[in-house]
């Protein structure tokens, strides 16, 4: 089942957000291996699949929310795809980026590490009013946590990001991630 992926075209063509539906470039980053491609299929597609990588090159996934207020918001998800060995590229990926998901594995305090270097890199040079969010996944893992759940609550609240622990692979907090980034999204001004 392919339903959403898209071939880097906007199908819906000019991209243009009002009050009540906007589209956002969501971009992924974090080490290899935290689970950033079984986040993305988990919530697009319902399923846990270990073995299916989202395609590398430009292509995206797409998903819309539906909020309370009766807002839609549709996700445009950039996976890095192998992409994160080659640093000089990220900026390209993630220029036009309304939000990053930058995701560790709460049982690799390396990978918390380098979730920091890409929020670094994120200040740096992605788009000032970008919405952040800190992504602890595999917290289904707890017995072998090792990076607890107040060091990545401190380091978001002091970056000013969302924080939340995730598992890709029992759905937790999947759902949640996205409508919270969708609540903190800036909304267009009506005028
Ligand atoms: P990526 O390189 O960041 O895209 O990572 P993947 O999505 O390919 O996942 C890497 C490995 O982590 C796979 O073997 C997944 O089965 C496993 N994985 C991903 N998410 C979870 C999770 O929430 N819990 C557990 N236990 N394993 C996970």
């Amino acid at each position: 089942n392919t339903t959403g992926r898209l071939g880097g075209l906007n199908p819906d063509n000019g991209g243009a957000n009002d009050t009540k539906n906007l589209r956002v470039k969501l971009v992924l980053l974090g080490d290899s291996g935290v689970g950033k491609s079984c986040i993305v299929l988990r919530f697009v597609r319902g399923q846990f699949d270990p073995t299916s990588k989202v395609t590398v090159g430009a292509s995206f996934l797409c998903q819309t929310i539906a909020l309370q207020d009766s807002t839609t918001v549709k996700f445009e998800i950039w996976d890095t795809a192998g992409q994160e060995r080659y640093a000089a590229l990220a900026p390209l990926y993630y220029r036009g980026a309304a939000v990053a998901v930058v995701v560790y594995d709460i049982t690799s305090p390396e990978s918390f590490a380098k979730a920091q270097y890409w929020v670094k890199e994120l200040q740096k040079h992605g788009s000032p009013d970008i919405v952040m969010a800190l992504v602890g996944n595999k917290a289904d893992l707890h017995e072998k946590r090792e990076v607890s759940v107040q060091d990545g609550i401190d380091y978001a609240e002091k970056n000013g990001m969302f924080f939340i622990e995730t598992s890709a692979k029992t759905a937790d907090n999947i759902n949640q991630l996205f409508e919270e980034i969708a609540k903190r999204l800036p909304r267009p001004s009506t005028s």
